[in-house]
């Protein structure tokens, strides 16, 4: 980052930290690295934040005058002296300044969360999605939007996100669990809501919750699994979020696997019907056996009888055989998708998430067993995080969106 671009006074004027308007023009150069660094990683000594961002102390004096006189920035109480003898006073960003709305789509439930600047949830609701048609989500989003407003006026923007492809952060490419192709969904409610509003996938969204709020902050790389209705990964790599050269990183619901065995049943020949299959028909891809409808359905077929996913697991984690053989047989496939990842990223985390991720840990060692298959002999043991999943946690990454879209002045 360079020291090239200053922050005029013209742009102050022009409302670029009026908060009190709640406008906020793009913040460029400097200025934009000096209020990420501090949004994303907390209060910072002026001296640390000037040789993290290579900017001499009368630069960075310069760029953040106007960002402390407007109020973005403030100053928290001063830390013991250092070395030099000076007090170092932290600079600081008000979190309440600014906050934003995030809403994640499913087949047929809204889910709705309001975040301050950091993410941090203020308020959630959920509400059924009785019509999945473009115009009658339209219409809902924008009337849980006017309701977060009219409780909250500092509301600056809105994310919204789908399970499915999104590009350009402003169109829903293909959502198979709503039936959309080619929804322009930001263009459809911005003008409603009276908001800037972004549109993401929801797993790529929650990769961006996760590297500027959660346990994948500070880290220049790392990997999100997902496992839920489908199956996701989100990547960072170089300290950024990956889109991929057609918004389809991380797309591995049809990704090929080694069917496991042994499997609930002997496995079956792949032109079998009583195969199990993904919703394309695939017998060896990860949404075959991975998926919360696909666990669910394998465990029919080893026990005999329809065994809600949540059973299953606490069944399998009681030492139930039939049941144990379902979750290690699927955690087995999740093995193979991580060691994949592995082997192309080399990330120093990889995080596990969604829904269904308590597979992950009742499945703990079908999983670290695929994985030890799957890598080198000498690749280091990976750093596998569970995380404790909570269907919030979507709608927070839609607002992650919302925010850092807001922070980068798009
Ligand atoms: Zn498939």
């Amino acid at each position: 980052m360079t020291d090239s671009h200053d922050l005029g006074q013209g742009d102050l004027e022009h409302g670029a930290l009026g908060q009190a308007g709640g406008s906020w023009s793009p913040l460029a150069g400097s200025a934009q690295a000096v209020v990420l660094d501090i949004l994303v990683h907390g209060a910072r000594p002026r001296t640390e934040l000037a040789a993290r961002l290579g900017l001499s102390g009368p630069s960075l004096t310069r760029i953040t005058k106007p960002l402390l006189e407007s109020g973005l920035l403030v100053e928290r109480a001063s830390l013991a002296p250092s070395g030099s003898g000076r007090p170092s006073v932290p600079l600081d960003l008000d979190p309440d300044a600014h906050h934003f709305v995030g809403v994640k789509l499913t087949r047929d439930r809204l889910f709705v969360v309001v975040t301050d600047q950091r993410g941090r949830v203020l308020g959630e609701h959920d509400e059924p999605l009785p019509d999945p048609s473009p115009a009658a989500v339209v219409g809902q989003v924008t009337a849980v939007v006017a309701a977060a407003r009219a409780r909250d006026d500092r509301i600056r923007a809105v994310g919204v996100t789908v399970g499915g492809q999104a590009g350009d952060r402003a169109h829903v490419r293909h959502a198979p669990f709503l039936g959309w192709d080619d929804v322009p969904l930001a263009d459809l409610l911005t003008a409603p809501t009276g908001l800037p509003t972004w549109v993401e996938n929801d797993v790529r969204a929650l990769t961006q919750a996760e590297h500027w709020f959660g346990e994948g902050r500070g880290l220049r790389s790392f990997a999100l699994v997902t496992i839920g209705a489908g199956v996701g990964l989100g990547l960072v790599a170089a300290g950024e979020v990956l889109g991929g050269a057609h918004s389809s990183a991380g797309r591995i619901g049809h990704q090929r696997i080694v069917v496991p065995v042994p499997v609930p049943v002997p496995v079956p020949a792949p032109t079998d019907a009583s195969a199990p299959t993904c919703d394309l028909g695939h017998h060896d891809c990860a949404g075959a056996f991975l998926t919360v409808a696909a666990v669910e359905a394998a465990a029919v077929r080893a026990l005999g009888r329809p065994v809600a996913y949540d059973d299953l697991l606490a069944l399998a984690a009681d030492g139930h055989e039939a049941a144990r053989v379902v979750v290690a047989t699927a955690a087995d496939v999740l093995g193979q998708l991580i060691a994949g990842v592995l082997n192309v990223l080399d990330p120093e985390v990889v995080l596990l998430s969604g829904e269904g991720v308590r597979l992950a840990t009742v499945g703990g060692a079908a999983v670290d067993a695929a994985i030890e298959r799957g890598v080198h002999p000498t690749a280091p043991p990976p750093r596998l995080l569970v995380q404790e999943f909570h269907f919030d946690e979507w709608a927070r990454g839609a607002a992650a969106v919302a925010i850092q879209m807001h922070a980068l002045g798009r």
